[in-house]
């Protein structure tokens, strides 16, 4: 029998129907990642090593000692995107905090009023990078060492330490194409950053209710296992009930989340409350419990070429300073969505995504 399941933190509903996966060609969007790995192709790939030359300059990398930038020896390189979807040079900027504080704090009242502010563009202030996981010319987390895996998380880290400093930005977004299903247009792995001056609404409403939670929980103090953090409470109920659990460590769990909009939809959370992937986070234990989730995937679910296409996205707290009270609020955690069954009418109609796969059935094959 089909269901609907709801997110209390985004209202998102997503319909489990997992009848539906009998039908002819439920997978037959072209999930596998094949491609050309000769030596010919990587003589023009610009993300393998001796092609640094074919990049804009590096904003940073982690080298060997003797290295020069902008040459070979390094092992995560980050570079501007060459074909940015936002600028950081625009005309208008020095007006940032007035046209883009809107986008978070938007009222109908002024719709029609003189300025005419929903019909008047703002300039696509932004910063966007590409982050080269590896020189190897590799396409998936799965085909990393455990150094490399290790590294390309380290610069996450580095990347939002660095870019925390500069006060225009209130929200970044760091993510992972792998595959063109998934949206890649490079096969070679990598990452990509954007840096936003204002927070998207989607994640200010997140954050809002959250903080909702809290309050109400701080208020209440019916139950003082429960701790004030929506997703805290939601990974202990989730340890405790062990049916969507893929993989647990020290410190991070790895689960098929309740309403899952996609097959084979997974989150990693810390056990333990943060609300930043800054650097205490133990960072090995993360990032190779990531890559054996993705290889997990891979095996046993999916029985499809590998590597498979997917995107990765890390949701970590907003750096919006003029809301003290959120400070602390977020959980921060990694998603893995893996690219399936295109959206289709309905889902663009409706915004509800109907899953063929259940999280509970997702997770018993993994694990
Ligand atoms: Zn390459
Ligand atoms: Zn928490």
């Amino acid at each position: 029998m089909p269901e609907y399941r709801q997110d209390p933190l985004t209202g998102r509903i997503v319909i489990v129907a997992e009848e539906r996966a009998s039908r002819p060609h439920q997978f037959d969007i072209e999930n596998s990642c094949v491609h050309d790995h000769s030596a010919t192709y990587q003589q023009i790939c610009p993300f393998c090593n001796g092609n640094e030359f074919m990049t804009p300059n590096e904003i940073a990398a982690f080298r060997v000692a003797d290295s020069s930038a902008d040459d070979s020896g390094w092992s995560v390189r980050v570079v501007p995107n060459k074909f940015p979807a936002v600028v950081q040079n625009v005309p208008d900027s020095a007006l940032w905090s007035e046209n883009y504080s809107w986008f978070s704090n938007y009222s109908l009242k002024f719709y029609h009023s003189e300025n005419e502010r929903f019909r008047k563009p703002v300039s696509g202030l932004g910063h966007h990078e590409v982050i080269i996981d590896t020189p190897r010319h590799i396409l998936s987390i799965s085909e990393m060492t455990d150094t490399e895996v290790t590294d390309m998380f380290r610069m996450y880290q580095e990347r939002l330490k660095s870019l925390r400093k500069e006060e225009c930005w209130k929200y970044i977004q760091i993510f992972k194409n792998v595959g063109a299903a998934a949206g890649a247009s490079i096969p070679h792995s990598h990452s990509q950053l954007m840096a936003m001056p204002f927070v998207p609404q989607m994640i200010l409403s997140i954050w809002e209710k959250a903080l909702e939670y809290s309050y109400n929980k701080k208020k209440q103090k019916t139950n003082r296992n429960l701790s004030d953090c929506v997703w805290c409470n939601r990974i202990k109920s989730e340890i405790l009930e062990q049916k969507r659990i893929v993989e647990e460590t020290l410190n991070f769990v790895a689960l098929c989340p309740f309403v899952s909009r996609f097959s084979g939809e997974i989150e990693i959370y810390p056990k333990s409350h943060e609300s930043d992937f800054q650097d205490n986070v133990p960072i090995s234990e993360f990032s190779l419990l990531v890559r054996r989730t993705i290889i997990r995937l891979e095996k046993a679910v999916l029985g499809i070429k590998k590597p498979f296409a997917y995107n990765l996205v890390l949701n970590t707290e907003p750096f919006d300073s003029s809301c003290p009270s959120l400070k602390n609020i977020f959980h921060w955690h990694l998603s893995i969505l893996p690219s399936l069954a295109r959206a289709a009418g309905f889902e663009w109609g409706t915004g509800l995504h109907i899953n063929p796969i259940s999280p509970e059935t997702t997770a018993a094959k993994l694990v």
